[in-house]
């Protein structure tokens, strides 16, 4: 997809969350091993040009890093000060980190990192109150500009409201398991969830059910992403929360003008996904065309 770079892929499991990882899933369905961790060939994405010389990637971009693996992983450690690299040789661009290893990023951060660089958005994963409760404090303390919080798969009720008051985390995002042997996400831990989030002006957005989803007593089976998308979506849940200002310069430090950054665009079938309030728009990819035809 356009909007992710996976520098490298492979993982190990570390937590509740990673028990359906869905790239271990994905790597057995073409026999492969999830924990075999490598470096990928598109390593050098954010840097790569077209044949006319210019970015693939856009000033102003949100690109989301590490999707099959974890980019504080240990595993990664020796290629890490690249990747570091190359998101510093684009200021212009917002990376999204997420992570379940926060413990691990102060000594992962490059020399210059001072008190964070202005493009980096750190999220770590609170699928359930104990990840939350050992991970929140962690981020909190961590010196990034830009600061998330990812429950999913939300694979148990979660309060995030002691870690909250204090502003620095910018958006939530919350969705239930998919894949062999999903566990069931609660509509009711969706709505607790998102009102702590709407008190404070957060951004809120419920991605997607998941394939089991409990409402009102009544257990739904949905294994289809796209319905699961839609369900959320109609449920209503979803809060803008207060604008997430990026500070995205040239390298020369100077300011991009607005009308030299990237803007989103969208298809008729994004108005019915929930993802849309924090996807990076449509890459022109046509798979939902051909999903439709
Ligand atoms: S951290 Fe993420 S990628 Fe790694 S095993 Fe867990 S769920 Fe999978």
């Amino acid at each position: 997809m356009h909007d992710i770079w996976n520098p490298w892929h492979g993982c190990i499991k570390i937590s509740e969350g990673c028990q359906h990882c869905y790239m271990y899933y994905l790597d057995r369905m073409r026999d492969q091993d999830g924990s075999r961790i490598y470096k990928t060939s598109q390593f050098d994405y954010p840097i790569q040009k077209d044949r006319l010389g210019r970015y693939r990637i856009q000033s102003g971009e949100l690109i989301r890093v590490c999707m099959t693996s974890d980019f504080f992983l240990e595993q990664a450690d020796q290629w890490r000060p690249e990747a570091w690299d190359l998101m510093h040789q684009r200021p212009d661009v917002m990376f999204f980190l997420l992570t379940k290893r926060p413990e691990r990023v102060a000594d992962c951060l490059p020399h210059d990192w001072g008190n964070g660089w202005d493009n980096i958005w750190l999220n770590v994963t609170c699928e359930n109150q104990r990840r939350a409760d050992e991970r929140m404090p962690l981020l909190l303390d961590l010196p990034f500009k830009h600061k998330g919080v990812m429950c999913a798969p939300f694979v148990g009720p979660v309060s995030l409201a002691p870690y909250l008051d204090g502003g620095q985390v910018e958006q939530v995002i919350c969705g239930g398991e998919n894949y062999d042997g999903a566990r069931p996400c609660h509509f009711e831990w969706v709505q607790a969830l998102q009102k702590e989030c709407v008190s404070r002006d957060i951004r809120f957005c419920f991605l997607e059910t998941g394939t089991v989803f409990i409402k009102d007593g009544k257990r739904y089976r949905m294994p289809l992403k796209q319905v699961q998308s839609e369900m959320a979506l109609k449920a209503g849940l979803n809060h803008p929360g207060r604008p997430i200002r990026f500070h995205l310069t040239d390298r020369f430090g100077l300011e991009i003008p607005r009308d030299a950054l990237y803007v989103p665009h969208y298809r008729p079938s994004c108005e019915r996904c929930s993802g849309k309030l924090t996807c990076n728009g449509c890459s022109d990819c046509g798979k939902c065309e051909a999903k439709e035809k």
